[in-house]
């Protein structure tokens, strides 16, 4: 199992879908989260879109391998996806924020922890400021949890510098031994 993370906007969401393009035989757990989907987004397939009282349910049934508030919103993966395939001995990918890989860490200390990091600071502040879906204060927060969690790569097994989106995508592919 692989995990994917990164601070908000390093750009682990355009890895992996181009990953995917490339190879889609590989699985990508689908979070449930209780944010509002941006223009383009499809429930069930880039996200489970619930509700509070829905994602609380989640949590109470154990059904979450792992959950984090992020930015206002929770986030979690779905726990059942991920253990059948592992049951059945294919590659999963989780791309999730810090404070789910370090969940991760713990329950499953096998688990492949990758660090997507921007190729620098003010890279980050361009990607996130640039996205044009957020409003300025949400913009804000995502900075704000992106000084902390860029503290955080000295706790990865790996970390990929992401310069180029397909270069990135090819050593994930590796680290997977996909490709
Ligand atoms: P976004 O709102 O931009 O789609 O995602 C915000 C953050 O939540 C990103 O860092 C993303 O990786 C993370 N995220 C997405 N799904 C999950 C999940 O299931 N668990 C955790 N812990 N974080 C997630």
């Amino acid at each position: 199992m692989t995990v994917l993370s990164g601070p908000s906007g390093v750009g682990k969401s355009t890895v992996v879908a181009h990953m995917r393009k490339e190879h889609p035989e590989v699985w990508l757990s689908v979070s449930a989260t209780t944010r509002r989907p941006r223009p383009g987004e499809r429930d069930g397939v880039h996200y489970f879109f619930v509700d509070d009282g829905e994602f609380d349910k989640l949590i109470a049934n154990g059904e979450l391998l792992e959950w984090a508030e992020f930015a206002g919103n929770r986030y979690g993966t779905p726990r059942e996806a991920v253990m059948d395939r592992l049951g059945a001995g294919e590659p999963v990918l989780l791309e999730i924020d810090l404070q789910g890989a370090r969940q991760i860490r713990e329950s499953m200390p096998e688990a492949q922890l990758v660090f997507l990091a921007p190729p620098s600071w003010e890279e980050l502040v361009r990607r996130l400021t640039g996205r044009g879906t957020e409003a300025p204060e949400v913009i804000e927060r995502r900075l704000e949890a992106a000084r902390t969690e860029l503290a955080a790569e000295s706790e990865f097994d790996t970390t990929l510098v992401n310069t180029s989106v397909q270069d990135v995508s090819h050593e994930l592919l590796a680290l997977m031994r996909v490709a």
